[in-house]
């Protein structure tokens, strides 16, 4: 089974919706575009939908500062039984077949949430809380997900590892 990658588009997404709830931009035109990056139905993205998004993005930032996958199970799993679920396959573009997990005919923001919900959990079984974390970057509260094979990502972006980079090392001349 391949949990990481293109198949789990929900990953990066949860992590990037966080991000935006957590000061960054979430406006309807943030939010599309995450949905247009990440390989959702972006189009039928209405404004009026933005504040059920926000909403998850709350609901889920919890998940990214888990310190143990027991907290992290919990968490989910309680999710799982109030997001409605009904698996079924379907083959479209971009992703080739693959499960959806919301009911057929669902909202946007019904399928994003179950679509979301359901690729973290893969990620758990694969990774345990391997794979998401909050930036380690000083004084950053961004949080990442990591679908790539290595999995040494520790910063929400370039700049956050970059700067701290760069202060790891004067402290290194210093010393
Ligand atoms: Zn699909
Ligand atoms: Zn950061």
């Amino acid at each position: 089974m391949r949990i990481t990658g293109y198949r789990s588009h929900g990953v990066a997404a949860a992590a990037a919706l966080v991000n935006a709830v957590l000061g960054g931009d979430d406006s309807p035109d943030a939010l599309r575009r995450i949905l247009r990056d990440n390989g959702f139905f972006w189009r039928e993205f209405r404004d009026a939908d933005a504040d059920e998004l926000r909403h998850w993005g709350g609901t889920l930032h919890p998940f990214f500062t888990a310190t143990s996958a027991e907290d992290a199970v919990t968490m989910l799993n309680g999710l799982m039984l109030r997001v409605p679920m009904h698996p079924h396959l379907s083959d479209h573009e971009p992703h080739g077949l693959h499960m959806h997990y919301a009911p057929p005919s669902s909202r946007l923001p019904d399928r994003f949430r179950a679509t979301t919900l359901m690729n973290l959990a893969e990620l758990v079984v694969e990774h345990g809380l391997g794979r998401t974390g909050v930036c380690a970057a000083d004084d950053c509260h961004r949080v990442y997900a990591d679908t790539s094979r290595a999995g040494r990502r520790r910063f929400c972006s370039e700049p956050c590892a970059n700067r701290t980079n760069v202060a790891a090392f004067r402290a290194r001349r210093r010393g």
